[in-house]
């Protein structure tokens, strides 16, 4: 009895596992999404396609994307 109810358990926690890791992943795509302004200090970028507004503003976010603070 016990043995059914640790298995319903597992089965949960991996399905949690698995939404949390899909969700993880979509906003990793959206945080590298051109967005019209820079992902790093804000400012607007006239160029299209274009996620930073300069190379220091490119490296500090991929820094902290490193440190998994993004
Ligand atoms: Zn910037």
């Amino acid at each position: 009895m016990s043995d059914s109810v640790d298995d319903a358990n597992a089965t949960q926690a991996h399905f949690n596992e698995l939404q949390i890791s899909k969700v993880r992943q979509a906003a990793k795509q959206m945080d590298a999404a051109a967005t019209g302004y820079c992902l790093s200090c804000g400012q607007q970028i006239t160029k299209s396609g274009q996620r930073w507004c300069n190379a220091d503003c490119r490296d500090d976010w991929e820094k902290l994307k490193k440190r998994g603070l993004l």
